[in-house]
Parts: structure tokens; C-alpha cells; sequence
């Protein structure tokens, strides 16, 4: 029979080229990309097996039997080896196969291994193929049950892209169940037409499409560090989870890209990073090198991080000093380690990761965690409250109580702390000490504020406190909030909506290490201007900082509960206490203290000569309309509060 071999040869050439291509780049180390690998190297080999079984037919009878027997089998072995990659890689490709068990491998391996018996046994018993007097290959009567394997495993990785379609999309259903059509017309044609060699091609072509749409080495290189990218850490980390391999992922957070940046220009920078990419490529051997963000890499490594002391190693290890060309510049780094299956899946490691940066970050340069399972419980808290508070602002459930403030000598409430609730539909009433935080966090701080000064403009618009002889509503402001450029343009608007005078508005601010202290006077000057009065919330818990008080507009101070609470324990505290009182009040301020629950708590803020007193003893924080009915039974009937 004169074969026609030029299309094995043509394949020969795209395999070999796409084989060149794809071992000389780096890729993750998965299953699927370790399979296709595989693939290319058994598909170019049975080509060129095959092409080499047609070029000796002209001088076979110069070539003794089992020399050309074994060059027949060789090439069968290696196409056969390929229909089963084909199906590993279909089943990778679907997601399903995180680790291969010796025993699966043994029951997918065992038509093959009998069939490889079967062929290799023809030898004695010419069943499958034989070489007639001239030397030249026949087909013997079984040679059909070579095509059974073709068909077992191609309509067994068919049938399973068929049932896991709703998992890998239509797209690539479309794609896989392509090229099993493809291979399969191929097949048909060299079975019907044996003269045709096309079993090379019908590899080469499905190959050459996954290369160019799944398997795309550059798709998984971050192209600027040449590191992987975050894209192909989900499925790398895929694996670990299902096969239970334990891993450890450190995280590495430069510190102040930003400003470096802007230092040494753009395309230092890049330079800059590259180089950092390439130290822990080469310092970090064990372990799979990705770049999560901008200034972020993460490397995976197999097993666990045993102690903080690992986590530190790499803080101390990380070079400071780094030469772009003559320049040397400083760095360093935030260190995360993490244990990988402490996680219940990548979701929830990836947002820990996220989290735990943030935190890092705000501890300052060169900070090292091993972050443990309690971070990653209140990570997941973040995440949900965050969602509640999305929740809340859209379904309109965020709320503000009252909480009255009393004078005891004037008997009569002077004012109402407005304290913001959120009552969400999945989680119940969230604390506003941690909602707020969360919200100062993500951004949302400024929504959040404006829409419980907008509620309490609403309240004052419907109520006039004038009658209550109340003086105003006290409003917090969040220290973040004090920090936007157009803070006085947001309140005054909102103020003005609901025709509220500024005088019936006070605001209280924690004092901060967060803030920067001129952009806060600035902005608390203006509003001062303008007529709405402040006052230092959390007096005694924060930094303490005197200019806060000398040089900020404060009419009042607000002393916390917690000062309250243990200066009554011990006396030595209580003189504190009773100084800072007639400190504050020196200095023309007024004084407020909070948290008074107890008969106790009043008789003793009392002899500390404190007058306004915001507390449990007087009533909790109410609902608007309990609030009105508070204040109208008081005023009505012209009880006596204390
Ligand atoms: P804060 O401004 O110091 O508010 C006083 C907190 O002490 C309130 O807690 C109040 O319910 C509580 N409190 C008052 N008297 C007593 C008492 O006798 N005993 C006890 N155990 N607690 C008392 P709340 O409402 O949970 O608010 C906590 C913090 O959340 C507030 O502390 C404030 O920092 C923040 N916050 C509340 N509403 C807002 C808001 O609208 N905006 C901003 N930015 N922060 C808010
Ligand atoms: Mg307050
Ligand atoms: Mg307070």
C-alpha cells in the first residue's frame, strides 16, 4: 500500500513547535498542565514513530522483524498513551481531578494495559498486525480492537464533558466536545481509508486549540514580573484543598510602593518589582512564586509553618537596601504566613489574605503574622457585616436611637446622643462599635453618616426640642468623615434640606491617631464658623493628645464609660478622675460623662462635681417614638430625673 504520510508530517511540525513553546515558559504545576504536557510530548512522538514506520517500508526487507515489529508497537504504545492522557486532561479540565490514587489509576489504565497486551502478544499470534515475506506491514483479523480503545476512553471523556457541562460553561463544552468530534472524524477517516496517516493530526489540532485558549502559558505568567498570576492561584490552590496536601502560603506586602513610586518614577518601579519578584523566585525554591496585587506576592509551599519565628525569618531576611541602577533605594515588607487547610476553601483563605494585609499594614512597616484560625473567623465576620451594611443602606435599615443627657442641677434633659442601629434581615442587631469600624474600613463611613444626620435633620425637622427645653442633638462624626475635602458642602446641604438650625447640632469626635490634624481643624474650624458646636467623645481612652483640646473647637469634653467605671474602683484613680474634672472645666469647657448605671455611679460623679451625665440610670438609647414619649412624659408632668 503507498501511504500518504505528509499530513503526519505537517502535524509533526505543529507539535514540535507548540512543544518548543510551552516547555520553554513556566507554568503552574497542576495536574492538567502537567497532563498536557504529557500529551504533546506522547502525540509528537507517536507522529514521528508513525511517519518513521512508512518511511521504512521501502527497505524493509532489510530490516530484520522484531526491529520492525518494535517500531509498530512503539508507535501504538505512545498513540495509545495519548487517548488516555486525553481523557485525564478532559477530567482535569472539568475540575474534577485534584489527585490521582494509584488504585484510579490502575482501573483507568487497565483496557489500556490489556489492549498494550493484547498488540504486544501479536508478535506470536499475528492477531492485530504482521509483516507478510516482502517485510511489509498487514493488518491481522483483530486489528479492530486497536480502535476500541480510541473509542472507550474518547466516548468516556465525551460523555463526561456531557454531564459536568453546567460546571465548566457552554464555552468550553463547546470547545472540548469539538475536538472529541474532530479526533473522532479523523479516526473514522484513517479506520475507512487506512492508506491516509492522520492520527498525528488528530492530535496536533485539538492541541493546538487548547494551546491556544486554555493552555496559553503566557495566560498564567503575570507579564511584568514573570511571576504567575492571581488568575492561576485559584486552580493551583484548588488542588491542595481537594487532595489535603497541607500547604503554608506566605504573603509578602511591600511597604509604601505608593510613595516609592512616586520617588523613582513609574518605570523604576517596574523595575523594582521585577527584581523583588526574581529574590523570591530564587530565594524561595520550594515554593510557587505569585503576584496577588500590585505590590503583593504570595508563595506557596507544601507543608505547614510551625511558628512565628518561620513568619519573622523572612522579615529580617528581605534585603533593605535595593540598586536600581545608581540608585539605592529602601524597602521592606509586611510578612503573612498562613496554613492553608485551616481554611474550608480558597474563598475563605483569599479573603483572610486580603483582610489580614489590611490589618498588617495598619501596624506599620516590616509587621509579621502567622495568621491564625481566630483571624480567619473574624475576617469572615468583616465580610459579612460588610454585606449587612450594603444590605442595610439599600433596604433603608439603618436607624439612629436617642439616648437623653442630663443635667442634674437644671433637672432637665439638655441634649440626646443619636447612635446609630443596624438591624440586619441574615445577621440581627449589629453593634455599632463593630459595624462602624468595619464601615470607617470599606468607604462606607460617609454613607453611613450622612444618612443618620439626615434622619436626625428629619427628627428635628417633625419635633422642636425648644419645647422639651432641650439645647441640641448630639451627632458622631467619624474621624474618616472629618477627613473629606468637602465636609462642611455635605452637612450644610443636608441641614438646609430640612430647614434645621446649626445651633441644634453638636458633633462628637474621637480623638485619633488616624487623622491628620491639619485637614481636621481646618474642617472643624469652618463648621464651627458656621455654628454647630463640637465635643471630644471617649475622653480617657484614646491618645490623650492635649492639642486635640487646645486646638480644636471644642465647647465640650465627653469622659468614657470606662473612666467612669474604674475610677470608682480604685481611689487612687478617683483623684485622677476628680482632677481632670476641674482640669476641663478651667479651661471653660463643659464636662459629660458617660455610662452612669447605678445609683452608686451618679452619687459619685456628683461629688466629682460632674452635672451632665449621659446613662443606663436615666434610660438607654430609644427609638424615635419612645424617645418623643420619654421626653413628653417628663416634660408634661415635670418629673424630677434623678
Ligand atoms: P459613643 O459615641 O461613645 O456612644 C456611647 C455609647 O455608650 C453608646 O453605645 C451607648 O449606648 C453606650 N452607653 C451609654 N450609656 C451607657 C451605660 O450606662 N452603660 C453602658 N454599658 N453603655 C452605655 P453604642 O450605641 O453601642 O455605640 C457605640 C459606639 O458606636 C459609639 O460610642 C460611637 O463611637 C459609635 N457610634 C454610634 N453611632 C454612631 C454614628 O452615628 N456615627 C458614628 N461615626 N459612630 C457611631
Ligand atoms: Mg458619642
Ligand atoms: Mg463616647
Amino acid at each position: 500500500m503507498q501511504y500518504v504520510i505528509h499530513f503526519e508530517i505537517s502535524a509533526a511540525i505543529i507539535l514540535l513547535v507548540i512543544l518548543g513553546d510551552y516547555f520553554r515558559h513556566k507554568k503552574i504545576p497542576t495536574i492538567q498542565n502537567k497532563t498536557y504536557g504529557w500529551l504533546l510530548i506522547f502525540s509528537f512522538s507517536g507522529t514521528v514513530l508513525n511517519i518513521l514506520t512508512v518511511l521504512v517500508t521501502d527497505i524493509a526487507i532489510r530490516i530484520p522483524i522484531p526491529v520492525l515489529f518494535l517500531l509498530n508497537a512503539a508507535f501504538l504504545l505512545a498513540t495509545g498513551i495519548s487517548t488516555v492522557l486525553f481523557f485525564i486532561y478532559t477530567v482535569a479540565l472539568a475540575g474534577k481531578l485534584r489527585k490521582l490514587h494509584t488504585a484510579a489509576v490502575f482501573f483507568l489504565l487497565l483496557p489500556y494495559i490489556i489492549e498494550a497486551v493484547f498488540m504486544l502478544a501479536t508478535f506470536f499470534t499475528d492477531q492485530v498486525f504482521y509483516f507478510d515475506q516482502m517485510h511489509q506491514y498487514r493488518q491481522g483479523p483483530m486489528h479492530w480492537t486497536l480502535y476500541l480503545v480510541y473509542y472507550l476512553y474518547g466516548g468516556g471523556g465525551f460523555l463526561w464533558i456531557m454531564l459536568q457541562r453546567k460546571k465548566i460553561g457552554i464555552r468550553r463544552t463547546i470547545l472540548i466536545a469539538g475536538t472529541f468530534l474532530i479526533i473522532s472524524f479523523f479516526v473514522v477517516i484513517q479506520y475507512l481509508y487506512p492508506r491516509y496517516m492522520l492520527i498525528g493530526l488528530s492530535a496536533a489540532i485539538p492541541l493546538m486549540v487548547y494551546y491556544h485558549s486554555i493552555q496559553n502559558p503566557y495566560n498564567q505568567v503575570d507579564t511584568l514580573t514573570g511571576v504567575y498570576n492571581r488568575a492561576v492561584l485559584v486552580p493551583y490552590l484548588k488542588e491542595f484543598f481537594e487532595s489535603r496536601i497541607p500547604f503554608s502560603v506566605y504573603v509578602f506586602a511591600l511597604d509604601d510602593f505608593k510613595q516609592i513610586n512616586s520617588i523613582i518614577g513609574i518605570k523604576n518601579g517596574d523595575i523594582l518589582l521585577k527584581k523583588v519578584a526574581q529574590y523570591f523566585d530564587q530565594t524561595m525554591p520550594d515554593g510557587n512564586v505569585f503576584r496577588l496585587s500590585g505590590d503583593q506576592f504570595a508563595v506557596i509551599a507544601s507543608g505547614v509553618i510551625e511558628d512565628i519565628e518561620n513568619v519573622e525569618y523572612y522579615v529580617n531576611h528581605f534585603p533593605k537596601i535595593w540598586m536600581i541602577e545608581e540608585t539605592a533605594i529602601q524597602l521592606s515588607s509586611c510578612v503573612l504566613g498562613f496554613n492553608g487547610l485551616e481554611y474550608q476553601t480558597v474563598g475563605e483563605l483569599l479573603t483572610t489574605v486580603d483582610y489580614a494585609i489590611v490589618s498588617a499594614k495598619k501596624e506599620g512597616k516590616s509587621s509579621y503574622h502567622l495568621v491564625d484560625k481566630s483571624y480567619k473567623d473574624s475576617s469572615l465576620l468583616n465580610k459579612k457585616v460588610n454585606e449587612a451594611l450594603i444590605r442595610g443602606i439599600e433596604q433603608d435599615r439603618i436607624k439612629v436611637f436617642y439616648q437623653p443627657i442630663v443635667s442634674r442641677k437644671e433637672n432637665r434633659v439638655v441634649a440626646a446622643e443619636a447612635l446609630v442601629r443596624l438591624d440586619d434581615e441574615i445577621l440581627g442587631p449589629i453593634a455599632p462599635d463593630i459595624f462602624i469600624r468595619i464601615a470607617e474600613q470599606n468607604g462606607l463611613i460617609t454613607k453611613v453618616g450622612d444618612i443618620v444626620l439626615e434622619k436626625v435633620c428629619m427628627f428635628l425637622n417633625k419635633n422642636d426640642i425648644i419645647k422639651w427645653n432641650m439645647d441640641h442633638i448630639d451627632v458622631n462624626l467619624s474621624v474618616i468623615q472629618c477627613m473629606q475635602e468637602n465636609l462642611e458642602e455635605r452637612i450644610f446641604s443636608i441641614l438646609e434640606k430640612y430647614e434645621v438650625d446649626p445651633s441644634m447640632i453638636d458633633f462628637e469626635i474621637t480623638e485619633s491617631a488616624a487623622a491628620s490634624f491639619a485637614t481636621l481643624e481646618k474642617n472643624l474650624q469652618k463648621i464651627y464658623q458656621r455654628g454647630i458646636s463640637f465635643s471630644l467623645d471617649d475622653f480617657g481612652t484614646g491618645y490623650a493628645n492635649m492639642e486635640y483640646i487646645v486646638r480644636l473647637p471644642f465647647d465640650t469634653i465627653k469622659l468614657d464609660k470606662n473612666l467612669l467605671w474604674t475610677s470608682i474602683e480604685s481611689n487612687s484613680k478617683t483623684e485622677f478622675f476628680k482632677n481632670i474634672t476641674h482640669f476641663i472645666n478651667e479651661m471653660g469647657l463643659s464636662v459629660i460623662c458617660e455610662g452612669a448605671e447605678t445609683q452608686e455611679h451618679i452619687e459619685y460623679l456628683e461629688e466629682a462635681e460632674i452635672d451632665c451625665i449621659q446613662g443606663y440610670f436615666y434610660s438607654p438609647p430609644l427609638c424615635e417614638a419612645d424617645f418623643i414619649r420619654f421626653m413628653n412624659y417628663f416634660c408634661e408632668k415635670n418629673h424630677t430625673l434623678s
